[in-house]
């Protein structure tokens, strides 16, 4: 890539603002500013993801803030820790920048990211920076320590599905946004899409159960990771519609409400299914609402209506190629 003085330079004031606002606990010993940095190695299992985001495709500048969109950016990858049962460590944050992008953007950007990496005990390590012809672009990578992880995969029929939060929230905080104007938006629908938070908060109660036999993140919507459940673990699922929890300001904008929870996507609320029998003796986790249940792989992926009629269970999360 070839690169004007202009641009090098600038690239240089911005990797001044990453090491202002990267964090360093002791366990990290050589932070932003060399070829990697230097950390301590995780206690147990080591969780690698990462997480990108595409002006246009995830996000819209006129409906969210740079400080919004780092707090999102690092929210999503911090999501699919959490949905491994595990904790976060160390984040590297890359960016593509347009020209139009200014330097007090990206501060704001990275105050953002600081605000959940905070929250969340995170180091931001590194990353990298490049020029974008086109749109704003980012990509975060994370290391994560998981003592007993979490996966798709261990759902058994008769398992009881549930979620977490209000699945459509976000949905309804974006089309809030689209349709009217930020002073009449309800707050806690705004906040559930442009500042959204991983369920780190749930994970010691569903340690404490040991109840939960598959675990995901709502990223793409209820449908979707519904079918990824079922894919992984090889089971079938009832979805029952009337005990899907709504956000109620999301039902007082549109009768889409349930579709939103469906579909929306980014809601980043952990979707698990729980042993019959445990469930049964000692409840279910805090902060889990059971939506459903596990059926035998041939019974298929269902949802049963409020009206109690049942049809096949379709995939309409968030698809990112879709051309509409
Ligand atoms: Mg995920």
């Amino acid at each position: 890539l070839n690169q004007t003085p202009a641009i090098e330079s600038e690239f240089n004031r911005i990797r001044a603002i990453q090491h202002e606002l990267g964090l360093s606990s002791s366990r990290v010993k050589l932070g932003i500013g060399d070829d990697a940095a230097i950390c301590e190695p995780p206690k147990e299992n080591l969780l690698l993801c990462s997480d990108a985001m595409v002006e246009g495709i995830h996000f819209d500048f006129k409906y969210t803030s740079f400080e919004d969109l780092g707090f999102k950016a690092l929210a999503a990858c911090l999501s699919d820790i959490a949905a491994m049962n595990g904790e976060p460590l160390y984040a590297v944050i890359s960016l593509a920048l347009p020209r139009s992008i200014s330097k007090k953007n990206i501060q704001e950007f990275y105050q953002g990211a600081k605000a959940i990496a905070l929250q969340t005990k995170t180091d931001i390590v590194g990353g990298d920076l490049t020029a974008s012809k086109t749109g704003f672009f980012v990509d975060v990578a994370l290391v994560g320590n998981a003592k007993s992880p979490s996966t798709r995969s261990g759902a058994k029929p008769g398992d009881f599905l549930a979620v977490s939060g209000l699945p459509g929230a976000s949905r309804a905080g974006l089309f809030a946004l689209q349709n009217f104007p930020l002073s009449s938006c309800s707050r806690s629908l705004l906040q559930a899409h442009l500042r959204p938070q991983p369920r780190f908060d749930l994970l010691p109660a569903l340690r404490a159960s040991q109840a939960c036999t598959s675990l995901i993140d709502v990223s793409d919507g209820l449908s979707s990771e519904i079918h990824h459940l079922a894919e992984s673990s090889q089971v079938g699922f009832l979805l029952e519609e009337a005990l899907v929890p709504l956000h109620p300001d999301a039902r007082k904008l549109s009768a889409d409400a349930f579709e939103w929870a469906l579909s929306g996507g980014e809601d980043y609320e952990l979707l698990a299914t729980f042993d019959q029998m445990k469930v049964e003796q000692e409840g279910i986790p805090n902060g889990f609402k059971i939506i459903g249940r596990a059926l035998e792989p041939n019974q298929g992926i269902q949802m049963q209506r409020i009206d109690g009629t049942r049809s096949p269970l379709v995939a309409t999360g968030f698809d990112h190629f879709a051309s509409s």
